[in-house]
Parts: structure tokens; sequence; C-alpha cells
């Protein structure tokens, strides 16, 4: 149906592509009428959320009736005293994407510029362009940002950067050298996003701590989220740690009741257990070693990836045949045609099994 009003949306709106989420296993098994299909698409915990997160989950479900705390004043107290900030530099989010948009739109409108890379998170885009800002999209180097261009990308224009370290869906990171030089370079008045949804699964030497930099660049924002390592995905829940200057921005932002009280509850006891974050990380350093291992077996070249997915050079032009075939064997990855990555799927690390069901499913697909 055509409608006048449909001219009159904001032409940044007009101009967007919605983001493409992961297949549903459900959907996927109505339509190929199959069951037993794995989902490998959209980063999530194969552990899922530890038992305890879960049990505070159900209990906030008593009192579904109330509204959430709109402050999240235990939330926020519990991660200023695991991470060693205060709670004025907590910044709660429905999922860590709510703090990238609640940022675009705290410094971006038409005329402005956004700074990321090549192959960078497609939310990045998304939350730039509908402010109507420009986004100056700085060419890769080996997959990866490169910090350089990127610091010569910036210019009065500039309000906001996005880096996202490690990156998703390359899984390529930045170094703590590399990411203090850039930041001397940046003027104050640029904000600088160092989203770091991956940062519990990194355990390489060299890779930044986002927070020790706080205190010496009161632009930057550091957004973390219970999503993936801590397998909470489904809640919608995340946050960032600024200055509390910037905090304050953010809060008169965001929806007074951005984050629900089951999300606020599971969040809080996720953080107490340590053992089901260690587990979590264990069974992904496995996967990650299985999956290149497998690669290797196959003879495709794959991205190293330090996050929870990997993303492997089909070896052909158009990856898309491949991402079908595997459908068809009841394993859903993810085509990334649309981060200027036409010849790569990109698969999220699963338990042993289905990693290796993966790999058979590919080998026949491939005919290798
Ligand atoms: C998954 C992901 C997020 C997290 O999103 P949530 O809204 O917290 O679920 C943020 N940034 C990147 C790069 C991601 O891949």
């Amino acid at each position: 149906m055509s409608c006048d009003c449909l001219g009159w949306a904001l032409e940044g709106v007009r101009g967007l592509h919605p983001y493409q989420p992961g297949k549903p296993v459900e959907e996927l098994e109505r339509e190929l009428g199959i069951t037993g299909i794995i989902k490998l698409a959209s980063n999530e915990s194969p552990l899922g959320p530890g038992e305890a997160a879960l049990a505070a989950g159900r209990q906030a479900l008593d009192d579904a009736a109330r509204y959430p705390d709109g402050s999240g004043f235990r939330l926020k107290a519990r991660l200023a005293e695991q991470l060693g900030v205060t709670a004025q530099q907590v910044t709660l989010g429905n999922g860590s994407n709510d703090i990238l948009e609640l940022v675009a739109r705290t410094w971006l409108q038409p005329g402005a510029e956004c700074v990321f890379a090549e192959h960078a998170f497609a939310v990045y885009p998304l939350v730039t362009r509908v402010t109507g800002a420009q986004a100056v999209v700085v060419p890769a180097r080996d997959w990866g940002h490169d910090l350089e261009a990127m610091a010569d990308a910036v210019t009065e224009a500039t309000r906001l950067v996005f880096i996202a370290n490690p990156n998703n869906p390359t899984g390529t990171w930045v170094g703590a050298d590399a990411l203090r030089t850039f930041l001397d370079r940046v003027p104050e008045r640029v904000v600088v996003v160092l989203d770091e949804a991956y940062f519990e699964y990194v355990r390489e030497a060299g890779y930044p701590d986002g927070l020790e930099l706080l205190s010496r660049y009161p632009n930057l924002i550091v957004t973390r989220t219970f999503s993936k390592a801590r397998g909470l995905a489904g809640l919608r829940i995340g946050y960032g740690l600024s200055s509390p200057e910037i905090a304050d921005l953010l809060n008169r932002v965001r929806q007074p009741f951005n984050v629900n009280s089951v999300a606020l509850a599971a969040a809080e006891a996720s953080l107490d257990d340590a053992a089901h974050l260690e587990r979590s990380v264990r069974v992904n350093s496995e996967g990650l070693r299985q999956l290149a291992d497998g690669c290797g077996r196959l003879g495709l070249e794959y991205i190293p990836s330090v996050a929870n997915f990997l993303s492997i050079d089909t070896g052909r032009d158009d990856a898309m045949p491949v991402y079908d075939g595997l459908l068809r064997r009841g394993v859903i990855v993810r085509p990334v045609a649309n981060y200027a990555m036409p010849r790569h799927i990109r698969v999220s690390v699963g338990l042993e099994s289905e990693n290796a069901r993966f790999l058979a499913a590919l080998e026949e697909v491939l005919d290798r």
C-alpha cells in the first residue's frame, strides 16, 4: 500500500538497509521439514546461561507486574565493584547495541561524520545513517581496523569513531600500543567508542583493557555485554563505561525503563558465576582450535579470530551456495556479503559435536 507519509520518512531512514538477523531454528525446520538443526549464526553461547542467572531471572518474573528499577541500582553497584569503576560511570542498555544507539543519538546529526572500519559491525552504519550523519568507512588492513588510516580520516566534522575490539565478523583485534597511539592522535572533542562485546574471550598478550584507558581519555566510551560469553543474548542487556559526565548525557537520552527486570536480575547473578564464564571461555577456545584445524584439513583459509566465531574463505567468489548447502544439511551459519566479504561464511563456535557437524557438512558441500 502506498501512502504520502512514506515519502516524508526521514532521508536517513529511507536509505537504510535493515539488519539481517540469523535465521531462527524453528523457521528453518518448518521450511525444510527437517529437525535437529543447529544454529551457529549469531555468536551466541553454546552453553547458554549459567544456573545462577537462570534462577535469578525466573525469580524476577514473579514481580513482572512492577516496572523495573529504572536506575539499575544493584547491577550498576555490582559492576562498579567488580570492574573498579564508580556506579556513575556505568550506563545500562537493552543490549550493548542500545548504548551504541544512545551514543549516536547524542553526538550525530546531518553534517556530522562518524568514522569506522570496512568490515566492521553492521550496527555502526545503521545507528549512524539513521541520524542523517555521514558514515566514513576506512579500508581495512589484513581484514582488521587500520587505526592509522582511521586517525587520518578524522576531520573537523568528525564527532564519533567506532572501534570493535575484537571486530565482528572478522575476529581481528587491535593491540594496546596501536590503540593508545590512535587515542593520542584523536582530538578530545571526538567521542571514541571501544566496543568490547567479546572482551571476556580474549587472552592474547597485548590485548588492551579499555577500562584502563578511561582515566586518561575522557572522550572514551567502552561497551560490553552479557550477550556473548555470559550467554544472555535473549535478555538484551549490556553496558557502557565512561566518564560520569558522558554517562549523564547518555542517561538523558535513554528511555526510562530501557532494561527489563529479568535481565537486570540475571545479569547481576551472572557476575558472581565466575565458573560458568570460565567454562564458556574454555569451550570457546577449544572450539576455535577445532574449527581452525578443520579448515586446515579442508585446505580452507580463514581469518584468525580471538572472538567466538570464525570467518572462513569458501574458496568461491560467492559463498551463498555454500551457505544454502549447509542450510539443507541442517547447519545455519552467517553469510557476510553485506560486510563486503562475499567469499566468506562466518560460523559461531558451538559445542564440540556441533563444530564437528558443521565441518562434516562443509566438507560435503564443498565436495572436498
Ligand atoms: C554481538 C555484538 C554486540 C553485542 O550486542 P548486544 O546488543 O549486547 O547483544 C556488540 N558489538 C559487536 C561487535 C557484536 O558483535
